[in-house]
């Protein structure tokens, strides 16, 4: 059942509320099951969910596996590992002036009713990996997937109140009209992941009740190739990355960096990685996806012209396909550089020099992520202490959000507040101050 068929919003969250405050989530059992019961979705229902990513985006049932249903069930098994540990209160050292038998500790209170808003690109991990950090850390939830994946979107909307408590936990389906009339009421923590003009909207509306929001935002995220690095090696890397979900990865290194010599000797090894990835005809690749709609398949067309194509280029409306795309000689200013590309065009741009190439990732918007290619020591430490970005990879696109024991987030325009692992206990927690002074 779709609650969202039979409730206002108010209702909803009403609803959500009293349970909350009945107690019923606060118990760390009452959490492990609903984790549990969300695992065991995942296990009966993973080639259901699979079967609805290959119909949204086309991805393939290994890719949605991977980078979906296994990657969120490690994610629920990491947590019923370790919940017992995270939520132990902390003991703080008390001043002398308390006297000897005071004692002050931290102990991390849920919030109350968390409103989740994902996105349609990864849509049933952005969806439920915030949901069971919110649950683990003992909240109600009312959880919103995406309309742009509607296949999704309904498998979710159906299987989850088949599994979970559905006084704790309720789906809303809907676009721009549900999701603002959702956003009028009031919750304890808003939990966005999507672009940054909607962020704004959430933020807007959450200041109205002084509800505290977490962004996961986007942006171009850089990928900077040193000098003297195994560009075969590189190259492999950043297509993977790249073009994983056809681009539509918010972590996807969205430009290469790197001096005019080494993009001389790279685009031909970018070229020859798309081959071994994909074969001679990507679009008969099941491992590449689909762009999600028409309206972005439009964007993207529209950034093909922005340099010299060395591979890909070619496209096909009906299909929503866009071929894996490498393009070279981009000007900083031509449209592909102008926005987040969100699809599988990887423009190089050249800079002279480690110096220019700081200054040019400082004279945008800070990343998500920023992706650092080289041997160098002096390289690595010079990037991680000038620059600022969510995340940073040394060596590897994407991997770091598989580490559910590091903090996933943005800053700046890319986003702010984090999750996973205990993270997603922090940011779903109000870690409240307690003292003891004894009576006698
Ligand atoms: P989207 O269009 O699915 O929107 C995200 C959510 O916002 C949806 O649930 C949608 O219903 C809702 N929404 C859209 N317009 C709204 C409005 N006017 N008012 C209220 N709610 C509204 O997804 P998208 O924004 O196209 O997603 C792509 C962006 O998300 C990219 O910038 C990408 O980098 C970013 N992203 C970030 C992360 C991350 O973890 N940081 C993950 C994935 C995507």
């Amino acid at each position: 059942m779709n609650h969202s068929t039979t409730e206002e919003p108010a209702a909803t969250v009403a609803r959500m509320r009293a349970t909350f405050r009945s107690g019923r989530t606060q118990p760390i059992a009452w959490r492990t099951e609903q984790l549990g019961r969300l695992r065991e979705l995942l296990t009966a229902h993973g080639e259901e969910l699979a079967a609805a990513l290959h119909e949204d985006l086309g991805k393939s049932s290994a890719e949605a596996f991977r980078t979906e249903i296994d990657f969120t069930v490690r994610e629920i098994d990491h947590t019923l590992e370790h919940l017992d540990d995270w939520l132990l209160p902390e003991p703080a050292p008390v001043p002398a002036h308390l006297g000897a038998d005071a004692t002050a500790w931290t102990r991390y209170d849920p919030l109350g009713v968390v409103l989740v808003i994902a996105p349609w690109n990864y849509p049933v991990q952005l969806l439920l990996t915030p949901v069971l950090g919110a649950l683990a850390a003992g909240n109600a939830v009312v959880a919103k997937p995406s309309e742009l994946a509607p296949a999704t979107s309904t498998a979710l909307a159906r299987l989850l109140p088949q599994y979970l408590d559905t006084d704790a936990v309720a789906v809303v389906e809907g676009g721009i009209p549900e999701t603002t009339a959702l956003l009028a009421e009031r919750f304890d923590q808003i939990f966005y992941t999507g672009n940054g003009t909607v962020g704004r909207f959430v933020m807007r509306a959450a200041a109205e009740h002084l509800t505290p929001v977490a962004l996961e935002l986007g942006g171009k995220s850089p990928a900077f190739v040193d000098r003297d690095t195994d560009l075969a090696v590189v190259a492999d890397r950043l297509v993977r990355g790249k073009f994983l979900n056809a681009g539509q990865t918010c972590v996807a290194p969205d430009y290469v960096l790197t001096d005019p010599e080494t993009a001389r000797a790279l685009e031909p090894r970018l070229a020859e990685a798309v081959t071994t990835l994909f074969g001679p005809e990507p679009k008969e690749s099941a491992a590449f996806g689909r762009i999600v709609n028409e309206r972005h398949f439009d964007r993207l067309t529209g950034l093909l012209g922005s340099g010299r194509t060395v591979t890909g280029g070619a496209s096909d409306r009906a299909a929503k396909y866009i071929a894996p795309t490498v393009l070279a000689d981009v000007d900083p200013k031509s449209p592909v550089m102008g926005e987040e590309i969100f699809g599988p065009i990887l423009p190089v741009v050249t800079v002279a020099d480690l110096d220019e190439a700081i200054g040019f990732i400082n004279d945008r918007d800070k990343p998500l992520a920023l992706y650092v290619f080289t041997e160098s020591d002096t390289t690595r430490e010079r990037i991680a202490a000038e620059t600022s970005s969510g995340g940073l990879g040394f060596g590897l696109p994407l991997a770091h959000l598989t580490v559910s024991d590091l903090p996933f987030g943005g800053v700046g325009e890319s986003g702010m507040g984090s999750y996973h692992g205990r993270y997603s206990i922090d940011t779903f927690s109000h870690r409240k101050a307690v003292l003891e002074k004894p009576l006698v």
